[in-house]
């Protein structure tokens, strides 16, 4: 049977994932099956996307009972599940206003619209530049991988999207070299994840804001992958004391299902009138409401608490690897978002982590990143640092 899938899935698939050899086919809240049987903890959640874990019920029900109701009606309508969800997230963050979509890569493309829409409506029409920060990642259509400060994403696609410009990511005095009246927006991720989970240097997001207001440039924060919850806070910009103009999220706020979601205060959404962008299926009901229920789960089981309590603890078990194994160079990164950097490739240990039965992920060739569900619990924590304790020692030998 496996071999039948993955024989299939290489004819019939295009060709862009390098998948790994296993084929799922049920998961329950930290745990995942294949189709052998087999049994794993996710340290992976599919990308940061199933936070609340796998086959959530609570949402399996209201996904269930909306599907019943309404599918899809599209926008020139409105909807309940929309509007609460939109609500919901005005409600507990800087916003007030939501644009929704249905991936990052668009919720990212509709802010870099919104930005340029919004210099061009006051009249700026030499203000259309937008600062993005050097091994940043936002998204794979053309605009979103023009921002992004990584060659190798955009390698074979030249001519990209003109008027990105990239400056390291935690260096102040380049973005203020690089600021300028062209300058419309800066755009960042408040903690990079695939460039390998880094985090602000302190006062870095304060000193961008600043500089921002000076210059009369918006900020843009990709919450793509720090959004709902993933820091130990519900948005990672919460940590720093720092609010954005617009905000991006989309992974998690679905646990599984496709959503995205632009955020903006009132004044830099108010480019947005009717006709200047649009989605088919943005906010739709079926997802809305799932979603809905995503954002009532947290706050209901405190799940951002949690986050933050064993993501601390979890972060300890790594400090502690790092001082038994040479082979460790750094422990990094924030709530559930955290990383290990090694001295040597990433990828034969995560391999051998996915044959002992965890899945962890690999960002950036050496550092391994550990994303689990936010429901992850000390004991399954503990069970991959027994894992990772082995293989470490079992390559001691091997090393230096
Ligand atoms: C995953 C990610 C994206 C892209 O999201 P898609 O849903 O794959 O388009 C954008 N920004 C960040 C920070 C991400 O982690």
């Amino acid at each position: 049977m496996k071999n039948e899938v993955i024989n299939l899935a290489d004819k019939v698939i295009a060709s862009t994932y390098k998948r790994f050899p296993i084929v799922f086919t049920k998961g329950r809240k930290c745990t995942l099956w294949d189709i052998d049987g087999k049994e794993y903890t996710d340290f992976v959640a599919g990308i940061a996307v199933c936070n609340l874990g796998h086959a959530c019920p609570e949402i399996a029900q209201a996904l269930s009972l909306q599907a019943d109701l309404l599918f899809h009606v599209s926008n020139l309508f409105y909807t309940t599940p929309q509007v609460e969800l939109a609500a919901w997230l005005v409600d507990h963050s800087f916003a007030d206003r939501v644009f929704f979509c249905n991936s990052g890569a668009e919720a990212n493309e509709a802010a870099i619209k919104l930005a340029r829409k919004n210099s061009h409506d006051k009249g700026h029409r030499d203000r259309f530049k937008i600062i993005t920060m050097e091994k940043s990642f936002h998204g794979r259509t053309f605009a979103t991988l023009s921002a992004t400060g990584q060659q190798k994403i955009r390698e074979g696609y030249d001519p990209v999207l003109s008027g990105f410009e990239f400056v390291p990511f935690n260096d102040i005095d380049a973005l203020k070299r690089q600021m300028s009246d062209a300058v419309c927006a800066v755009m960042l991720e408040p903690v990079q994840g695939e460039g390998g989970v880094v985090c602000p240097a302190p006062e870095y997001l304060r000193a961008v804001r600043q500089l921002c207001d000076k210059a009369g440039a918006l900020l843009i924060f990709d919450e793509v992958q720090t959004g709902i919850g993933r820091t130990g806070r519900f948005f990672a910009y919460e940590h720093f004391n720092v609010e954005p103009d617009i905000m991006t999220l989309a992974k998690a706020l679905g646990n599984g299902l496709p959503i995205g979601a632009m955020l903006a205060k009132e004044d830099t959404a108010s480019a947005f009138q009717a006709g200047a962008h649009a989605s088919t299926f943005g906010g739709t009901p079926i997802i809305t409401a799932a979603a809905l229920e995503v954002v009532k789960l947290f706050e209901r089981e405190n799940i951002v608490d949690h986050c933050r309590q064993v993501g601390s603890y979890f972060k300890d078990c790594l400090m502690s690897l790092k001082d038994r194994h040479e082979v460790v160079e750094d422990v990094r990164g924030i709530g559930l978002l955290l990383g290990l950097k090694l001295k040597i490739p990433g990828a034969p240990i995560v391999t051998e982590c996915i044959n002992k039965g965890f899945l962890i992920n690999c960002t950036q060739e050496n550092i391994l990143r550990f994303i689990p569900p936010l429901i992850i619990t000390r004991e399954e924590i503990d069970s991959l640092i027994s894992c990772l304790d082995e293989i470490f020692s079992s390559i001691k030998g091997e090393f230096n």
